[in-house]
């Protein structure tokens, strides 16, 4: 069976999801297809901080969609929240971050940037057992509760009447005149008028695999993560703390969330004894109180890992009518809705809200 779609989306995590929210609120008709079920993979597995890890470090292009995404999630998370009765549970606790060596940098970005930061209450230091270098509080930063932002932003574009199929395996790409004039995947063929990739880790594969003579190649990689739950009692911990290279991150319900690996081993997305080990003793080196609550989860995602971190964002070089907005690496949450948002204006030929020239797929 074939349909026809104005705009179909490959890919249905965080980045699929947006992009579909924002074509839909301008009145496009919108499909979105996934190899397995929607918002399972890397935007399920995530810490939902929004907040690059050192932002200071990371490119200009990095940092001009994190703040336009964040100033964006209060509203977007209302709304989702409004609409679906499920609560993305966005947060704003506050981030501890024990060791900044750049501390003059951290200070000059957060100026530049309008983020607000303090020195950390003492109260906040005599709760932990770290070594601390300069620490900085900034106690505007949110999070997000990943599983159930996913689960909201479905709901709400389901309401929307944005269909989903999902578990369907692209079998087959027709192109002519650099038109992409078909998909035809396991379940159904579409006609579409644009499609958009936004399949994570597995977009470069994709690509290469449907268009091997391409002009350009995504650099995108995948990265596994692991993260450990605790299940901890509320108040245990109040905000997300950073030290070094990993954090923890409280839920609202208590649940403290310890994070994460960075480790290239393709697309095996399993959980390892030794993660499991390492996160564990880093959570209960830096509050031994976490020894009294047991670990109720462990789990792997795969990143789309990208040179700088920086997403592919814009038209393919090659095809008039296919896009992408995938690339994200570590900060997919927190880049999100700035990144769907420069993707629509680009599709609905809008003037763009940032400079688009950072992300372009052939900017290597
Ligand atoms: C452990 C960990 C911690 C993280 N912490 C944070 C954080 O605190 N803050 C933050 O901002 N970011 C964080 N991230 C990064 C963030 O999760 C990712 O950048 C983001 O989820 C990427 O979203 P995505 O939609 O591009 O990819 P995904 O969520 O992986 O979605 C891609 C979708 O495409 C589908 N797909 C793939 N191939 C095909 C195909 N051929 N056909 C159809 N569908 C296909 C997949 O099934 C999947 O549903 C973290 C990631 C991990 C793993």
């Amino acid at each position: 069976m074939t349909l026809d779609t104005d705009i179909l989306i490959i890919g249905g995590g965080i980045s699929g999801l947006l992009t579909a929210r924002e074509l839909r609120l301008a009145g496009r008709d919108i499909t979105i297809i996934d190899k397995s079920n929607a918002g399972q993979e890397a935007s399920w597995a995530g810490g939902g901080i929004l907040l690059p890890i050192y932002p200071w470090r990371q490119a200009d292009a990095i940092s001009d969609l994190v703040l336009a995404s964040i100033q964006s999630y209060p509203n977007l998370s209302s709304e989702l929240r409004d609409t679906t009765g499920i609560d993305p549970e966005w947060l704003p606790c506050g981030m501890l971050i024990c060791k900044n060596p750049d501390y003059d940098l951290a200070i000059k970005w957060c100026k530049s940037r309008d983020i607000a930061y303090q020195s950390p209450p003492a109260a906040l230091l005599n709760t932990i057992n770290t070594r601390c270098d300069q620490p900085l509080w900034l106690p505007d930063i949110a999070q997000a509760r990943n599983p159930r932002l996913l689960k909201s932003l479905k709901a709400y574009l389901l309401q929307k009447g944005v269909r989903f199929i999902e578990n369907a395996e692209i079998t087959g790409i027709e192109i002519l005149n650099r038109c992409l004039q078909k998909v035809h995947t396991s379940k159904r063929s579409f006609i579409p008028n644009q499609t958009v990739v936004c399949a994570g880790a597995w977009s470069a594969e994709l690509l290469n695999r449907w268009l091997p003579h391409a002009s350009t190649t995504l650099q995108i990689q995948p990265v596994r993560g692991q993260m450990l739950l605790f299940d901890a009692q509320p108040d245990t911990l109040k905000h997300m703390i950073l030290d070094g290279d990993h954090y923890l991150i409280p839920r609202r319900d208590g649940k403290i969330l310890a994070g994460s690996t960075v480790e290239q081993a393709g697309f095996t997305k399993i959980t390892t004894t030794e993660a499991r080990e390492h996160l564990y003793s880093f959570a209960i080196g830096l509050m031994p109180d976490l020894k009294n609550y047991p670990v109720c989860e462990h789990w792997a995602g795969l990143r789309p890992g990208t040179p700088e971190g920086i997403p592919y964002i814009g038209f393919h070089p090659d095809v008039d009518n296919l896009s992408v907005n995938a690339g994200h690496f570590r900060n997919g949450l927190v880049m999100g809705p700035a990144s769907a948002r420069l993707l629509a204006d680009l599709i609905l030929q809008r003037t763009p809200t940032l400079n688009p020239t950072a992300y372009a797929l052939n900017r290597n």
